[in-house]
């Protein structure tokens, strides 16, 4: 009795080319979904003349929760209250009171 085996080892398998760059995307709450006063879980923006919180987006409904990562890869980030984009570590996120600026200055 003999066992059929698929006869697909022949050759060299075709893989994706997954460019696994350690930089992931996070969706960012745009400003306008922000309450000042309220706190979210993100980054503190890295531009010093900006410094509020870039707030990360909650997951759609019925998207799977992220899957388990490393906790320190880096995060491109795009600031949505100043527009500057830069890698924040993924660790690093916590939660922030968002104080929206004043539009003095
Ligand atoms: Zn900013």
């Amino acid at each position: 009795m003999a066992i059929k085996r698929p006869s697909k080892s022949r050759g060299t398998p075709v893989r994706k080319t997954v460019t696994s760059a350690p930089i992931r995307h996070v969706e960012v709450r745009p400003h306008h979904q922000m309450v000042p006063g309220e706190m979210y879980t993100g980054w503190l923006c890295k531009n010093r003349a900006c410094g509020l919180v870039i707030a990360i987006s909650p997951p759609p409904a019925g998207a799977r929760p992220a899957a388990p990562d490393h906790d320190d890869q880096l995060t491109a980030l795009k600031c949505p209250h100043c527009g500057d984009e830069d890698l924040y570590r993924w660790s690093l996120r916590a939660e922030h009171p968002y104080a929206q600026k004043s539009a003095a200055g």
